[in-house]
């Protein structure tokens, strides 16, 4: 009983299949209860401009610290979500909150541009969700330049094109798409023409040795020059050290997300980080 209660240490799961099966057994009913419940939490990771460290956006995270079987990563509960359905009230639930969020910083003055939210192309499956999407745009008095919708590169793979002509629409009302986790994938630089993207977030598994390995400072030049050509903001994820930090901006990367910028924090630290960077006029 005491054990079957603990989260699965990943060490004794050997199949991936057998995996998820077990965690959507374990996590679904209280995942509903926490969603029903509002018991999720969000949390910002500022996206930094590298050159003058400015917080030009925040990423949304879901977090989930659940009574009985403590903190879930959301690599697993998101996973679970969308197994069992429930990643469009998840995602209904973190885009209100964090669309909520970011009115309130409006009017406090506080000068964040913008808000990345992760999507599921399941979420956007849902018939109701684009028209839910931006009645909450409307009711939060936000405009679609101030939202990047992250799709992972992975997600983009399995696409049917009735989400894709759904994100289409989007892009052309305003929104800005990110492809999220670029180069974990299989699917190589071409992925990028097949959806309208404003920007893409390298994953961190391609700078991870970028202050010291010389291919992959060649990779990174590549991509940046690709997307300096065609216009698309590139932000690399996952900078953990200065040193890191130093070689982007020699290969001309201009934006940053990573713990030696900033964890992901709380809305109250994040304020705080805001309103730290308010240069006082005259
Ligand atoms: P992601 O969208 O690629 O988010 C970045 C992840 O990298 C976050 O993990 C963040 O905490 C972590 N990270 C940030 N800086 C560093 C760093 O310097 N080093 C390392 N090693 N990691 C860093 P997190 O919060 O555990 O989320 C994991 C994934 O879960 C996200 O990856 C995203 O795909 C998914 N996810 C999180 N929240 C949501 C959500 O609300 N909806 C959906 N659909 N997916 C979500
Ligand atoms: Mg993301
Ligand atoms: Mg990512
Ligand atoms: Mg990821």
């Amino acid at each position: 009983e005491e054990t079957h209660r603990q989260p699965f240490p990943s060490c004794c799961i050997a199949a991936p299949v057998e995996r998820s099966v077990q965690l959507q057994e374990l996590l679904a009913r209280p995942l509903a209860l926490a969603i029903e419940q509002e018991q999720l939490e969000l949390a910002f990771q500022p996206i930094i401009e590298l050159e003058s460290g400015r917080v030009i956006a925040a990423e949304v995270l879901c977090r989930w610290d659940d009574p009985v079987l403590g903190r879930q990563s959301p690599a697993d509960f998101i996973d679970v979500a969308e197994a069992t359905a429930q990643i469009s009230s998840l995602g209904r639930w973190v885009m209100e909150r964090a669309f909520e969020a970011l009115h309130r910083w409006d009017l406090a003055g506080l000068q964040l541009g913008r808000i990345c939210v992760n999507v599921s192309p399941l979420q956007v499956q849902d018939p109701t969700w684009s028209s839910d999407l931006l009645m909450a745009l409307e009711r939060h008095q936000l405009t679609p330049d101030r939202i990047v919708l992250e799709l992972t590169e992975g997600s983009i793979l399995e696409m049917s094109t009735h989400v894709a002509d759904q994100l289409r629409d989007l892009r052309r009302q305003g929104f800005a798409l990110a492809m999220d986790d670029f180069g974990t994938g299989y699917s190589g630089l071409q992925r990028l023409t097949e959806l309208p993207f404003s920007e893409v977030k390298i994953d961190r598994s391609l700078i991870s040795a970028i202050d010291y390995d010389q291919l992959q400072q060649a990779m990174l030049s590549a991509v940046i020059r690709l997307s300096d050509a065609t216009g698309i903001m590139v932000v690399v994820e996952g900078v953990e050290r200065s040193r890191q930090r130093q070689m982007l901006l020699t290969l001309g990367c201009r934006h940053g997300q990573g713990y030696q910028l900033s964890a992901p924090l709380s809305e109250r630290e994040l304020e705080a980080l805001l309103q730290s960077q308010i240069t006082p006029e005259a």
